[in-house]
């Protein structure tokens, strides 16, 4: 029997995937040139799909990479001369933030505890910041910065890029890109692909700056800096040899969500969190650990476990109903859980993870 897998990351696959990657094969497309027209059309359906889906203006770029993480070192090589300013409330802004570190920048931090999350008004931009990394959903402790919170930090900020992470969110962030500079994600996370694929959205502006870091011989990277990718993706095409397989599935991903309705997407998601949260509320042995209700991951829901091994939760929901949820993050692996509510996973299946969890 399958499982359902509820972990935030490699997750459960969108139930079309498997289909598509057939369809890969059965195209062959594990064997073509990447400087071929076939090519060349994938890698521009799959950006239309994804300006539709996201609503990404044409100026911007949709570049494809290795993964996240790799974006987070891009961005900083090709946007930051000197200094750059992160919101730090978990293990993966904190990540973002010492990578800036290592690439040598003067990086600063605001930080809050686990579990707590930003708002614009309490947030203090320091002067001479050139870029300011938010984290729309920190996937370590379940909790969210509101796309409007976002957009409001980027307005008092105009001078200053500013950049999401939305790797375990997106597409369900409503997010302005006429507003902000900058996001990418992954793709083993809420898009439910296997992992393999980085994607990287960026305005012309960004762009700008990398011109300007590159003349002063800041160090901008080699075949994935910003003039690089631009110049490649002016005829759709990546200045190395890519995961051509990830990169037509999630376009062909992307039009399915697009079949289904960004809306109708969004609503799904929040439905299926109120009854994930509502029933950890009334549950007498789970507590919901985000207290701010507006800072509740809409995608990631974490709880914590009272008077019970949360390894003990996982394996008997397991044993009954053959569904798998995500142990906590680090320090928090032996006292709560983290269910991934992405768009893979269904009403029908959340209503029965959560008759599994009351038996518990
Ligand atoms: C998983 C994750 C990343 C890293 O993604 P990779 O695909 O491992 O590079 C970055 N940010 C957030 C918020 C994540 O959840």
């Amino acid at each position: 029997m399958r499982k359902i897998y509820f972990t935030p990351g490699p997750a459960e696959l969108f139930p079309t995937v498997e289909k598509h990657y057939q369809e890969a094969f059965e195209l062959q497309l594990g064997s073509i040139s990447h400087r071929s027209q076939l090519f060349r059309d994938i890698y521009k359906h799959t950006a239309e799909q994804l300006r539709i889906l996201m609503i990404i203006p044409e100026t911007h770029g949709i570049f494809f990479t290795g993964s996240a993480t790799e974006i987070w070192e891009r961005l900083i090589q090709n946007t930051v001369e000197h200094e750059s300013f992160h919101l730090v409330n978990g293990s993966f802004s904190k990540k973002f933030f010492d990578f800036s570190i290592e690439l040598n920048k003067y990086a600063h931090k605001m930080e809050k505890p686990f579990g707590e999350g930003f708002d614009n008004s309490e947030i203090i931009v320091p002067e001479y910041a050139e870029l300011i990394c938010a984290t729309a959903n920190e996937t370590s402790s379940g909790v969210q910065m509101r796309p409007a919170e976002i957009h409001k930090l980027k307005r008092a900020n105009r001078d200053k890029f500013v950049c999401v992470d939305m790797v375990s969110s997106a597409p369900y962030p409503d997010l302005d890109f006429n507003t902000v500079d900058s996001a990418m994600f992954s793709v083993q996370k809420s898009f439910g692909m296997p992992a393999g694929l980085g994607c990287w959205i960026v305005n012309p502006a960004m762009l700008e700056k990398a011109e300007r870091m590159k003349t002063h011989e800041n160090h901008i990277g080699t075949y994935h800096n910003l003039p690089s990718l631009f110049k490649n993706f002016a005829k759709y095409e990546t200045p190395e040899t890519p995961n051509v397989m990830a990169i037509y599935v999630l376009g062909k991903v992307a039009e399915d969500m697009n079949n289904i309705g960004i809306d109708t997407i969004r609503k799904q998601t929040e439905k299926k969190a109120k009854m994930l949260y509502d029933f950890a509320d009334k549950s007498d042995f789970l507590d919901v650990f985000v207290k701010n209700p507006e800072h509740r991951s809409q995608t990631v829901v974490v709880v914590n476990v009272k008077e019970k091994f949360a390894a003990n939760v996982i394996k008997q929901v397991q044993n009954d109903v053959n569904m798998v949820i995500g142990s906590g993050y680090g320090d928090f692996k032996d006292t709560q859980l983290r269910i991934a509510n992405f768009p893979a996973v269904s009403l029908g299946q959340v209503e029965k993870l959560i008759e599994a969890l009351k038996k518990v």
